[in-house]
């Protein structure tokens, strides 16, 4: 297992629950993964009224015609069986006065159906919970801080990794299965709510293995990331303050923009006020929102001086989910035997162009269990380790972050993306040449050389395989 966020740490106690024998590999500590940053929360068909079907039409209509259907029903199906399990877990969501499970209202949703703990703190809690049980688990082996470096595959089947510590000599693991949970790469553009590692190493590692990656174009961009000079540029502003009734104003006042549209049309409209107003934020008014329902938020604010009682918070859009990743199928399998992907670094499609509110938290758990298991009946490993191949899994420098947000930030075009095509990280090209591929506009990808979605390539997924250029599938 590498990667000890939400995914996997919750894939690593489903497998050691099946009986497996789980090590664990973690590059850097909890507070400095995605999940321990998630605010919102959860998406799971629970209230009375709702279904998964409904979540299902939601997730798909926001995917933009490429959400992959199974993928997608899997997710909203399962969903409300994982809110259960975290339940059983010991991780305690938000109450109701009732004492019914409080659902919160988001972007792109028919109704409430967020699951949430500690107001907006609810990656914190879980991430904590599910961190105390691993530790404690005698199936599984923490090995922390190691960074995973390359995957060692034998007869094309992956059976192990290296692992690389701060200071000292590599460590290798042999395993029956090896499941990436690395997170994703929106710290690879320059403005970001992403924790500084999430630079999509699991991408590097598996497309190193031969394995294929998925839908690199579309990074979704949120619209609400706090637009400040210094450390807290980029702290994000929960869509769910939008649900509770923020609104988003120009600068003179005026709103602009559906606040509870899905995210790719809001952090568009945003954009195109900025451009137009010349301003580098809008302004969140949260003077309608209760802030006692977001502490955590409300003690941020307070650390930069803002007084959202009294002012609007100054916001722009910044890189914040990866939708494409290690192409996987409905257990989480690459096109590699005995590699899987989950989390934030898979991509199953279930997105499609741009994801729903809080459908990737409930991605890491439903596809995490689905994975967890699969893995648990795949062959042991060969007695002895075959050599991997050093991979290239370095940290992206400042000028590829700001290649990056110029050439594939909100608006591309080729000129741009040829220019990227240059780029010294690898994955930066990868992107490049996925964004290049896609000539329409669509989600979080929008080509101002091709404003216009070609209904021919509605369902299509970009495929890149080891060292081949991308190519479109129809991945049902
Ligand atoms: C600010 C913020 C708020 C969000 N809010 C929500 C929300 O409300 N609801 C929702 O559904 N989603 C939300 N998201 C998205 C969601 O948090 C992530 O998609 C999800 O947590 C990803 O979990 P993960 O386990 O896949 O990756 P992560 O939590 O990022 O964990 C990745 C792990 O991989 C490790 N790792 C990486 N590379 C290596 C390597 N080479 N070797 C060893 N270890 C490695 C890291 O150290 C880390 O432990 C939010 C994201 C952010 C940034």
């Amino acid at each position: 297992m590498v990667g000890a966020g939400a995914a996997g740490l919750y894939t690593a106690l489903v497998a050691a629950g099946a009986g497996a024998r789980v090590s664990l590999v973690s590059r850097s500590p909890l507070a400095q993964t995605a999940s321990y940053w998630a605010q919102g929360g959860i998406a799971a068909a629970l209230a009375a009224g709702d279904s998964a079907e409904r979540h299902l039409e939601d997730t798909v209509a926001a995917g933009r015609g490429i959400a992959r259907a199974s993928a997608a029903r899997v997710l909203c199906e399962e969903s409300p069986g994982s809110v259960r399990d975290l339940q059983e877990l010991g991780v305690r969501f938000d109450a109701d006065r009732d004492g019914n499970l409080a659902l919160g209202l988001e972007g792109g949703h028919s109704q409430r159906r967020v699951v949430h703990a500690g107001g907006a703190a609810t990656g914190r809690r879980i991430a904590r919970d599910l961190s105390a049980l691993a530790a404690t688990d005698e199936r599984i082996e923490v090995l922390e801080p190691l960074a995973a470096t390359s995957l060692s595959t034998h007869d094309g089947r992956c059976i192990g990794l290296t692992a690389r510590p701060r200071r000292g000599d590599p460590v290798a693991v042999l395993a029956r299965a090896v499941i990436l949970a690395t997170g994703g790469m929106a710290a690879l553009w320059e403005r970001s709510t992403n924790p500084r590692g999430a630079i999509g190493a699991g991408l590097t590692l598996a497309h190193g293995a031969g394995a294929g990656l998925a839908d690199l174009e579309f990074m979704q961009f949120h619209p609400t990331a706090l637009r400040l000079d210094g450390p807290r540029d980029g702290f994000l502003m929960t869509e769910a303050l939008r649900g509770e009734g923020a609104t988003l104003v120009n600068a003179v006042g005026e709103r602009f923009v559906n606040e509870l549209a899905p995210r790719d049309q809001v952090a568009l409209a945003i954009e195109a006020e900025l451009e137009r107003s010349g301003e580098r934020a809008v302004g969140l008014d949260l003077r309608g929102v209760d802030m006692g329902r977001f502490p955590n938020i409300a003690a941020a604010l307070e650390a930069v001086a803002i007084d959202p009682r009294r002012e609007v918070v100054p916001v722009a859009p910044a890189a914040h989910y990866t939708m494409g990743g290690v192409a996987s199928d409905l257990d989480g399998r690459s096109s590699v035997p005995g590699l899987y992907a989950v989390g934030e670094s898979a991509c199953t499609g279930l997105h499609g162009a741009n994801r729903l509110a809080s459908n990737s938290l409930a991605e890491c758990f439903v596809f995490g269990r689905r994975a967890g298991l699969a893995a648990c009946d795949d062959p042991p490993p060969p007695a002895a380790m075959a050599s991997g191949g050093e991979t290239h899994t370095t940290i992206p420098t400042e000028q590829t972050r700001a290649a990056l947000w110029r050439h594939a930030g909100l608006q591309r075009d080729a000129t741009g993306l040829g220019r990227l095509l240059d780029d010294p990280f690898p994955l930066a090209r990868l992107i490049a040449a996925s964004c290049l591929a896609r000539e329409e506009s669509r989600g979080a990808h929008q080509r101002t050389d091709h404003p216009e979605t070609d209904p021919a390539l509605d369902g299509m997924h970009t495929l890149v395989g080891g060292g081949t250029a991308p190519r479109f599938e129809l991945w049902k």
